[in-house]
C-alpha cells in the first residue's frame, strides 16, 4: 500500500485518527507540522526568545529536542536534565548519550541533582519519609522536586520559556485527574497561555499521541533512556488507570483525546488564574496555602533549610557557555 501523504512511497504507519497510512517520511513530517502549528497557534516561542528545554532522556525528550531544534534558533535553546537520585536511574550512560545528542543540534545541556537543590535525593526522602511514617510516593517528591528545579533553573539562566515533552495523553490524563479532584486551578495551569508558575511553561508536544512519540524516536533510531525508574509502581493509581481506559476509549473512536483537549482549550480561554505565595521561599503557590508543595514536603522528611533557600541553584553550574552571543545572563 502507497503512502495516503505523498503517494509515492510504501506506508508503514497507520495513524487512527486522521485514518491514514503514511510512510516514515511523511509521519515525522506529519509529527513536526503538528508540533509546529501548536508553537503558533499559541504563540509559545517568538523569534529570538531563551528557551530552557526540560530533558528526561526518554523518548518524548529527544522528539522535543529535535524538533525544537528544527523551528528555532539551536543557540536560543538550553537544555536541563535532572539527576533525581535513584539506584539504577538516570545512569551516567544516558546522561553522555543525551549530552551527545544535544551536542549534535548545537544544544548544551546542563544536569543539576535533587540533592544539591533541596538537600535530599529523592531516594533519600523516600527513606526518610518511611522512617519518620510519612506516607508519601516516591513520585509525590520526584515530581515536586523536579517542577521547582524547572521553573528555578529557568528563571536563574533567564529563560523566556520553559519547555517540557509532555503528550497529548499525559495532558489528557492530567486534565481528567484535575477534574475528578475538582482542582480548577489544576485544572487552568493546564491551559497553553497560562503562566502561573511565574516562567511561561510551554508544550510544544501537546497534540501528538504517546505511541507517535514512541514510533518517531524508534524511526529516528533515538538512544533513549531504556532502564526504568525502581519506583514506577508508585506512579499514582489513578493517572495509570485513566491511561489504560483513555486507550480503549480512543481505540474505540480514534481522534477522541485530540477532540478532548482542544474543547478544553476551548473552555479555559476566559478563565482567571489565581495564584498564592509561599511563606518561607516566596515561590508561586496554589491560592490559600501557606507554604509551597516543596518546602512542605521537605519539611516533612526533615529538611528545614533546603539549600535553594540560601544559595542560586546554578552554583554548580559554572562554565555554561550561555545563550548564544554576547547576552548571558
Ligand atoms: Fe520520579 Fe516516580 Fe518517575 Fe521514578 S517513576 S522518575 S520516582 S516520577
Ligand atoms: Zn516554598
Amino acid at each position: 500500500m502507497l503512502c495516503q501523504a505523498c503517494g509515492s512511497r510504501r506506508a508503514s504507519v497507520y495513524q487512527p485518527h486522521s485514518g491514514r497510512a503514511l510512510c516514515r517520511e511523511c509521519f515525522v513530517e506529519d509529527v513536526r507540522s503538528r508540533v509546529s502549528a501548536e508553537i503558533k497557534k499559541w504563540g509559545m516561542i517568538e523569534p529570538g526568545d531563551r528557551v530552557l528545554l526540560a530533558l528526561s532522556g526518554g523518548k518524548d525528550s529527544y522528539l522535543l529536542l529535535e524538533s525544537l531544534a528544527l523551528l528555532h534558533d539551536p543557540s536560543r535553546l538550553m537544555g536541563l536534565t535532572i539527576v533525581e537520585g535513584i539506584p539504577g536511574y538516570n545512569r551516567e550512560e544516558d546522561l553522555r548519550k543525551l549530552r551527545e545528542a544535544a551536542r549534535g543540534y548545537g544544544v548544551e545541556l546542563v544536569a543539576v541533582s535533587v540533592k544539591d537543590f533541596t538537600g535530599l535525593s529523592v531516594h533519600e526522602m523516600v527513606e526518610s519519609a518511611r522512617r519518620r511514617g510519612v506516607s508519601l510516593s516516591a513520585c509525590t517528591f520526584c515530581g515536586v522536586a523536579r517542577r521547582r528545579i524547572m521553573s528555578d533553573i529557568a528563571k536563574e539562566l533567564g529563560a523566556d520559556k520553559l519547555a517540557t515533552a509532555h503528550n497529548l495523553d499525559d495532558e489528557v490524563q492530567t486534565a481528567i485527574m484535575n477534574i475528578i479532584r475538582g482542582d480548577l486551578v489544576g485544572l487552568r495551569r493546564l491551559h497553553p497561555r497560562s503562566r502561573s508558575s511565574g516562567i511561561r511553561r510551554i508544550k510544544p508536544m501537546r497534540k501528538v499521541y504517546e505511541w507517535e512519540s514512541a514510533t518517531y524516536a524508534m524511526i529516528r533510531g533515538f538512544p533513549f533512556q531504556s532502564a526504568e525508574c525502581m519506583y514506577i509502581g508508585e506512579h499514582p493509581t489513578l493517572r495509570a488507570r485513566l491511561r489504560s481506559e483513555l486507550y480503549a476509549v480512543e481505540r474505540r473512536r480514534p481522534g477522541s483525546l485530540l477532540k478532548f483537549l482542544e474543547l478544553l482549550d476551548r473552555l479555559l480561554e476566559a478563565g482567571e488564574e489565581e495564584v498564592g505565595k509561599c511563606s518561607r521561599c516566596g515561590s508561586p503557590t496554589s491560592p490559600g496555602r501557606a507554604m509551597c508543595k516543596l518546602c512542605e514536603l521537605l519539611e516533612g522528611v526533615g529538611v528545614s533549610l533546603p539549600p535553594y533557600l540560601s544559595r542560586s541553584p546554578l552554583i554548580s553550574l559554572r562554565g555554561l557557555r550561555g545563550w548564544g552571543e554576547g547576552d548571558a545572563p
